[in-house]
């Protein structure tokens, strides 16, 4: 009698397991990291990871069954130059400080909850998130998504930018004072750069984000070394916004984890970053976008000019073999376009450059995870990763445009969308 009560309880507690097991049905699975393909898969799903993934898995008793078997699977998304409070107004001549003056960091958490809730829907799974968020409003963003009070994908954060005097902006009169210590830090010796990167990993960030040269003077070798040195013995990563010139041979020799935008970046510069593997993060605008945005305050050669020499960089960083995360940097905002549009809107660029499909999902994916330190738990379908499942009606591998039409988005083994 004992021996039967004991089996029944086993049985039930079976069955319990099962019924909290969702199996998915799969016509194809892509794993961008290899570069390969699976036809007809099941993916079993359990406590918002994945427990098994294979073509001759037994479904268990009880388990909830996704039938996506017309459907193309994928890791979820990444987007590793995001940000998600900052909307940059269009049309007419605003200068940059103007975005963040009129806006408290309240309303600025609202607009990132917004965008983070569309990035989700859209497949995007996880972003890096580089600053541009009032007093740290994404920190808090964050933590709701993570109380579970609202969807939303995996935040990394970067708190407030640390750039030298003045932050992003130039040439504002004395007398309205150092607004921009509202979205900055100023940092300008190697003793002030320690300080700063303490401040942001205080208030609870993953990533140390630097701009240095958005003014005509720009990051010492020995300021870079400072904030590498601090932000690394803390285990966090270090991306630094740079165009190209000293201020890049600064950044690359200094050790950093990201170069970003690196429009300008010669061969020679991205060899050594190769070497270094330190990886690129282009947010390789298309013309579209740069005739929209403007040249920000006459850094930039006019679109017809920057276009073809982002495409141009982007075709020698492969060539060359840097490692490449896919990061846009959206902040723009479009009629009858969303925020996941626009970033997608990125994938011609990428196409010109001559850079195969499984190379762009692999960016997309794996690569964004490796930069970002969450590749043993994101960026791949196998057993013991998250569950950050994507789907679309037709292979990615084949074609990158693909994306634009997903259909399906598991996120922690939650499903947030289906067809
Ligand atoms: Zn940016």
């Amino acid at each position: 009698m004992k021996k039967l009560v004991a089996l029944l309880v086993l049985a039930m507690a079976a069955r319990v397991v099962a019924q909290n097991t969702i199996a998915i049905r799969a016509g194809g699975v892509v794993d961008p990291a290899k570069g390969s393909v699976a036809r007809n898969q099941i993916i079993l799903v359990e406590k918002g990871k994945i427990k098994e993934i294979g073509a001759n898995i037994r479904i268990p008793d009880g388990a909830s069954t996704i039938d996506l078997s017309s459907e193309w699977l994928s890791p979820g998304l990444i987007d590793a130059h995001v940000h998600l409070t900052l909307t940059e107004v269009t049309g007419g001549n605003a200068p940059f400080e103007s975005f963040y003056l009129k806006e408290g960091t309240t309303y600025r958490g609202l607009r990132g909850l917004r965008n983070a809730q569309d990035l989700l829907r859209a497949g995007f799974t996880a972003v890096r998130e580089l600053g541009n968020d009032g007093d740290y409003a994404t920190e808090d963003v964050r933590r709701a998504i993570q109380a579970g009070m609202f969807d939303g994908p995996t935040i990394l954060t970067s708190g407030k930018i640390i750039a030298p005097f003045g932050g992003q902006s130039t040439a504002i009169p004395p007398e309205q004072g150092p607004f921009w210590r509202y979205e900055y830090i100023d940092a300008d010796t190697p003793e002030e750069m320690r300080k700063a990167v303490r401040q942001n990993i205080y208030y609870g960030v993953d990533v140390i984000k630097l701009v240095a040269d958005n003014s005509p003077f720009h990051y010492s070798l020995e300021e870079i070394k400072a904030a590498v040195d601090e932000a690394h013995h803390a285990g966090r990563t270090v991306a630094v916004h740079v165009y190209g010139g000293e201020a890049a041979d600064n950044v690359i020799e200094g050790g950093v984890d990201s170069l970003e935008h690196g429009f300008f970046l010669t061969d020679e510069q991205l060899q050594k970053m190769k070497r270094k593997g330190i990886f690129l993060v282009g947010t390789d605008t298309p013309r579209s976008q740069l005739d929209v945005e403007g040249t920000s305050g006459g850094i930039f050669p006019p679109p017809e000019v920057l276009a073809p020499q982002i495409i141009d960089r982007l075709r020698r960083a492969y060539r060359i073999g840097v490692k490449m995360a896919f990061g846009t940097d959206t902040v723009i905002e479009i009629r009858n376009k969303t925020r996941p549009d626009l970033m997608l809107d990125y994938l011609p660029v990428w196409r010109e450059a001559g850079i195969p499909a499984p190379e762009i999902l692999k960016c997309m994916t794996s690569n964004a995870a490796e930069l970002m330190h969450i590749n043993q738990q994101r960026g791949s379908l196998a057993p013991g990763m998250a569950a950050d499942v994507i789907a679309m009606p037709s292979n990615p591998m084949e074609d990158i445009e693909s994306l634009r039409k997903i259909n399906f988005v598991m996120k922690d083994g939650k499903v947030i969308r289906r067809p």
